[in-house]
């Protein structure tokens, strides 16, 4: 009989799977493929499968916050780590793996621990006991409506609908300026760039010039529209429809001119570090390449560096930071926690590492141990910060590890060096942290 019931053999689940049975706790991990189910991106029956790139990105752990990441899993006995490493294909600075020789390592290493118990099966309901949801982005109906049910229906959402995210220092404040429209609420909570009317213009050309991406088949029929119309969609409508929505100039007065410019864009604070600031409005299905290009045209983003590009997904994740306590518990409902995309975090090596925390916060929980959650300045801390504490919840969209979601270097320090400084000072904590 098992301790802990594990709801989702992806890359979260499998990892928690490990970390538990490792701490010597029983674990059912249940998955649905293999059973006859499926979901609409993956495409074998292997646990951890990588259902898109096979790359796990920069293993810089030295400049790159999903490098360091990388090492604190490894540190942390992690398995996706090592099947990654042992699947290693070339890749330059990035840790690229054999998508195959990697889920197949992965499915193995599990199948043959004897603390674990892989059933093939679709779970439709909550468990009653001690239990870990990890079922990813592309949770099955029942089990997502049985979620929806527990947490309320606001709090889960089915599509990410991203609009793009800055840091804060990127930002020429030359040109923008604090306000809220008509100084509403605190007065000074978004930060505006101006736009006068050549700019807009050309501003909107580039928008409809762009190239997009394209909706993949199972994307197409749901409506995701409401609430969240993507940018260029919304400037296809007409040249005026932007400036009388996300973009609208009332009520802001560049202190410039003293008076409303012809359009403006409005950046919210995205975290309560107040590094990160979204883009009002922007969710949209432009590519990368061209996000970056047309996005830099706004006055005073012209330097604008994204923690975050804009998207929209079929995406099922939890107001995380509504929902969950600092271990990752479903408040309403201690014995369940969460862990992996379904959680706001986002990519395949986030996934992981929030199933390798949830698997050692159940077992320390079960095996009556306490152990202390990983500190802010590392990049597993700052992850979990993010997800259980530091975003907005209005807001609250998925994000990969970065150092925006760090706590800020103080003082003044080149751009170049305030990457060493964030893994140098990471580094330590997590050394003074790790548990023995
Ligand atoms: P998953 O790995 O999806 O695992 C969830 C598991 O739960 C699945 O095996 C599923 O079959 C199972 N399951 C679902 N519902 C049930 C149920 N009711 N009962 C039992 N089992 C169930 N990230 C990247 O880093 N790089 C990429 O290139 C990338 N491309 C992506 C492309 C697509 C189309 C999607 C949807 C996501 C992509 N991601 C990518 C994000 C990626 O999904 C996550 O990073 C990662 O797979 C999430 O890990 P997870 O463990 O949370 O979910």
């Amino acid at each position: 009989t098992h301790q802990i019931h594990i709801i989702g053999g992806g890359l979260a689940g499998s990892e928690a799977a490990w970390q538990l049975a490792n701490a010597g706790v029983k674990v059912r991990l249940s998955e649905m493929r293999g059973s006859g189910a499926m979901t609409p991106a993956h495409q074998t029956d292997h646990l951890a499968e990588l259902v898109c790139s096979n790359s796990f990105r920069s293993d810089d752990a030295e400049r790159n916050a999903v490098g360091l990441l990388h090492a604190e899993m490894r540190a942390l006995g992690s398995l996706i780590m090592a099947k990654g490493d042992e699947h290693k294909v070339p890749a330059g600075s990035a840790l690229a793996v054999d998508r195959d020789g990697f889920s197949e390592g992965v499915t193995a290493a599990l199948a043959a621990h004897p603390n674990i118990e892989i059933v093939r099966e679709r779970v439709d309901a909550l468990p009653d006991g001690p239990a870990i949801i990890a079922t990813g982005p592309l949770t099955a109906e029942g089990l997502a409506t049985a979620i929806g049910a527990q947490t309320g229906e606001d709090s889960l959402a089915f599509f990410d609908a991203i609009a793009p995210i800055v840091h804060r220092d990127s930002i020429d404040m030359d040109i923008c300026w604090f306000q809220s429209r008509w100084n509403k609420g605190e007065g000074h909570d978004y930060i505006n760039c101006p736009m006068d009317k050549e700019q807009y213009l050309a501003f909107h050309q580039a928008l409809l010039d762009g190239e997009k991406g394209e909706f993949k088949e199972w994307e197409k029929d749901t409506p995701y529209f409401e609430g969240c119309m993507p940018i260029e969609v919304m400037a296809e409508r007409g040249v005026d429809t932007l400036r009388y929505g996300p973009m609208k100039p009332v009520g802001l007065d560049d202190p410039r001119t003293g008076r409303w410019p012809y359009a403006v864009v409005q950046l919210r604070q995205d975290n309560a570090l107040g590094t990160l600031w979204n883009i009002v409005g922007f969710q949209t299905k432009l590519k990368y390449a061209d996000q970056v290009r047309v996005f830099r045209m706004i006055p005073g983003l012209e330097n604008a560096e994204f923690a975050r590009l804009g998207g929209l997904h079929r995406n099922t994740f939890i107001q995380s930071p509504k929902l969950l306590d600092g271990e990752l518990r479903l408040k309403s409902r201690p014995n369940i926690r969460f862990a992996g995309q379904i959680t706001g975090c986002e990519g395949y090596v986030e996934s992981s590492a929030v199933g390798l925390l949830a698997g050692r916060f159940a077992a320390a929980e079960l095996l009556g141990q306490t152990i202390a959650p990983p500190p802010v300045e590392t990049a597993l801390g700052a992850l979990l910060g993010h997800i259980t504490g530091g975003a907005e919840v209005e807001s609250y969209q998925p994000m990969n590890v970065n150092f925006g979601l760090f706590p800020p270097i103080e003082g003044r320090t080149k751009k170049a060096d305030r990457k060493l400084l964030y893994t140098a000072r990471a580094r330590e904590a997590f050394a003074e942290w790790m548990p023995a």
